[in-house]
């Protein structure tokens, strides 16, 4: 067993540290004032990230991405949850692994323009009466004779305003229930395509979350993800590695963060005459803070790991996914006490972190989803979750 980084991992971490540091948290008081992030900022800090080869880490260098292991990529993603959702975005790309299901001449035309930071995409997937239930769908593709006619509507959309093309689900044989999805590639640009409103949320200022409407929208064969009937197969099987890095690595990496700060202004705060830092209850909740990161890490490494051993570690990163982003909510919330009306108030980013910390735990699956995931395999006999495995 062995814990130690290398110095490429420590190079790594090191450089996207800086990066965010001198390129990133500057832009976010900014975007959390005026709700967006400017273009001409986004395509800056896209061309400098690619010019240190940040850009598409978690793709296979064959395709023109960084080509990093899983356990690099997530040393990286750690680092990514130091500053916010859109920002991440912009500068390291968002580019979810289902396209690589994709045929030669799809890979051409949609995934490599998205790893050469050219285009960007969206997962629309979420119904208004579909969304832990991702097989209750209504949209339809409709079989023509040359393809499908697509209709129906999804919201929540991340980034939908910025996307180029989405990946949809859609219902194309009413009758099979989960096996009557696939997944399209659909153009933003294609006639029958709208935007609606983008929907007002909580946190994730300048990250754009938006209502997406198909009317009679024409596919055709080369638009067709996968297999036709496996679109939710599909998804379940290439969304695990990401949801390990946007929900499980930027967790803990948020969650070091507002512990940092945390700390310090423990340390700085004076009240009857001593630091806050030197009464009990603060100092409880910092030690708290600090074995549940220490914890939730040492589950993320190990899925990783799991990963690039090609093991299933499908289950695992249902516990990281829960365990991470719990984690996050609770160092939050106690962040916000340990600042005091400081911690409440909009002159400190302690409100934003908070306030950006609770989709965690209802995006890319909510806690209660992974935790039934989680009690069905310990039910079926998946010791590993909790034994350690030899
Ligand atoms: C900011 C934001 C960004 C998003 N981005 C995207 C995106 O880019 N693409 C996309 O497709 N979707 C996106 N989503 C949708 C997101 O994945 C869903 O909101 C999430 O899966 C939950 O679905 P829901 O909101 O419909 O809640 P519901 O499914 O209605 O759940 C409501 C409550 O019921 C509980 N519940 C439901 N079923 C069960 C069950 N079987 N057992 C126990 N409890 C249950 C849930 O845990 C939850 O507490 C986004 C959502 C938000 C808010």
């Amino acid at each position: 067993m062995d814990f130690g980084l290398s110095s490429e991992q420590r190079m790594l971490i090191d450089t996207v540290r800086r990066f965010i540091t001198s390129e990133l948290r500057p832009l976010e008081e900014e975007v959390e004032l005026d709700g967006a992030l400017a273009p001409e900022k986004a395509r800056d800090i896209l061309e400098k990230s690619k010019t240190l080869g940040l850009y598409a880490m978690n793709i296979a260098e064959d395709f023109g991405g960084g080509g990093l292991s899983t356990l690099d990529w997530m040393l990286a993603e750690e680092q990514f949850g130091h500053t916010t959702d859109i920002l991440v975005r912009r500068a390291f790309g968002n580019i979810y692994e289902i396209l690589l299901a994709g045929d030669e001449a799809q890979r051409e035309r949609w995934l490599l323009p998205s790893v050469r930071g050219e285009r960007t995409f969206s997962v629309a997937f979420t119904e208004p009466e579909a969304g832990s239930d991702a097989a209750g769908i209504r949209t339809r593709a409709i079989r023509t004779n040359d393809g499908w006619l697509l209709n129906g509507y999804k919201h929540f959309i991340s980034d939908g305003l910025f996307s180029d093309f989405f990946v949809v689900t859609a219902v194309t044989n009413p009758d099979a229930g989960k096996h009557g999805i696939s997944t399209f590639i659909v153009d933003k640009a294609m006639e029958g395509v709208s935007i609606g409103r983008d929907q007002p949320m909580m946190g994730l200022r300048g990250t754009s979350h938006v209502e997406l409407f198909f009317d009679q929208v024409h596919l055709k064969q080369e638009h067709l993800l996968g297999a036709e009937g496996k679109g939710l197969k599909l998804a379940l099987e290439t969304l695990g590695r990401i949801r390990l890095a946007q929900i499980g690595a930027r967790s803990i990496g948020k969650a070091t963060r507002i512990l940092d700060l945390s700390l310090a202004h423990a340390g700085e705060r004076k009240q009857f005459g001593k630091s806050i830092g030197d009464f009990q209850m603060i100092q409880q909740m910092l030690a708290d803070s600090a074995v549940e990161i220490n914890a939730a890490r040492l589950a993320l490494h190990r899925t990783a790991w799991e990963i690039d051993q090609g093991l299933d570690a499908r289950n695992q990163i249902s516990v990281v996914k829960v365990q991470a982003s719990e984690t996050l909510n609770r160092v939050a919330d106690r962040a916000v006490q340990i600042f005091g009306g400081m911690g409440y108030c909009k002159d400190l980013p302690i409100e934003r972190y908070y306030r950006d910390a609770r989709i965690y735990r209802i995006y890319d699956g909510t806690s209660e989803i992974h935790r039934s995931v989680i009690a069905r395999a310990l039910m079926k006999g998946d010791t590993s979750l909790y034994q350690m495995t030899t």
